[in-house]
């Protein structure tokens, strides 16, 4: 189908890689409305159409970014690596890394790290974060200006949550039962790699410092002496690797998902509010951590 200068010239400004894609779409769109010809009204026609369907796109991304000639300057860099282009080829200036642990039937599995990975996907779109991301930055937007999340399903955390600028993984916090009666079987000592449970004459401690709440002990104890929680999650922040690598710093120890997403609130906030393009880890080291964790 024949494409006239004015739609061609807008077709240039979408990145390389989805230009086949964003053709493709444009010229089925017009032959369902009818049309011979791609003009601008039909690029314009099939961008609504675009949006409409996109749940998790916010309206000025995509090819209404490519019609900002400042926008399509900031992102330069960034239209070099896919990872920064959803599949309609609009910027997502951020990653969310989950671990596969329900997808392998992980044996330490406590929560399938996709379901909050979702919900914080639901909530970076909601806020409008890559829209302000682009807004804030003056210059060349650059791969450690976008946001590095990540959640795992466990402590074992494969996902790396601790160096990410936001990071959660599940836990399974665990307490000893004093109405149920151990039967001193051991299985829960010889599970906890950490070395945090004693039994003794049928009575039972654990060492809170040494815990991770894996939530393994409550799973192999016959007796109900270790019974499990609520799951949530631990939740930190800041961290990154680089010239100078740091590990995030623990902001929430036992989180449920609505206080998750309220950190994640308040870390949007700083990254988008600041005036300056510093790391988000240095920005946490400006305003001080138990700051943060008032605002939450
Ligand atoms: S983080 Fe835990 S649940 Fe996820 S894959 Fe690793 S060990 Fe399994
Ligand atoms: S929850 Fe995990 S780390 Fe904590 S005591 Fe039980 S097995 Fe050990
Ligand atoms: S697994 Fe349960 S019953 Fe066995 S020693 Fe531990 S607490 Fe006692």
């Amino acid at each position: 189908m024949e494409w006239d200068k004015s739609a061609s010239s807008l077709l240039e400004k979408v990145p390389p890689f989805v230009q086949k894609t964003v053709r493709e779409k444009v010229e089925t769109l017009a032959r369902e409305r009818g049309k011979t010809m791609i003009t601008e009204a039909e690029v314009m026609a099939a961008r609504e159409s675009f949006m409409s369907r996109q749940q998790n796109t916010t309206p000025t991304q995509g090819i209404a970014a490519a019609h900002k000639p400042t926008d399509n300057k900031k992102l330069a860099i960034l239209k070099k690596y896919p990872k920064y282009f959803n599949k309609d080829g609009n910027p997502v200036l951020y990653q969310i890394n989950s671990c596969r642990g329900a997808e392998v039937h992980c044996p330490f599995l406590i929560t399938d790290s996709h379901v909050l990975a979702d919900a914080i996907r639901n909530r970076l779109e909601k806020l409008k974060f890559t829209e302000k991301l682009i807004n804030k930055i003056e210059g060349q937007i650059l791969p450690h200006h976008t946001m590095k999340l990540a959640v795992s399903g466990c402590p074992n955390s494969c996902s790396m949550p601790q160096i990410k600028d936001f990071g959660a993984h599940a836990i399974e916090p665990v307490c000893v039962d004093p109405e149920s009666e151990c039967i001193e079987c051991m299985k829960c000592v010889e599970t906890c790699r950490e070395d945090a449970i004693t039994v003794k004459d049928r009575q039972v401690s654990i060492d809170m410092e040494k815990c991770v709440h894996c939530g393994l002990c409550a799973k192999v104890c016959p007796s109900g002496s270790i019974k499990s929680g609520m799951k949530k999650y631990r939740v930190m922040i800041g961290g990154k690797v680089g010239r100078h690598p740091k590990f995030a710093v623990e902001i929430l120890p036992q989180a449920d998902e609505t206080m998750t997403l309220k950190a994640l609130d308040v870390c949007v906030d700083i990254i988008v509010s600041s005036k300056t393009e510093r790391r988000f880890r240095t920005l946490i080291e400006q305003q001080g951590i138990e700051e943060i964790k008032k605002r939450i």
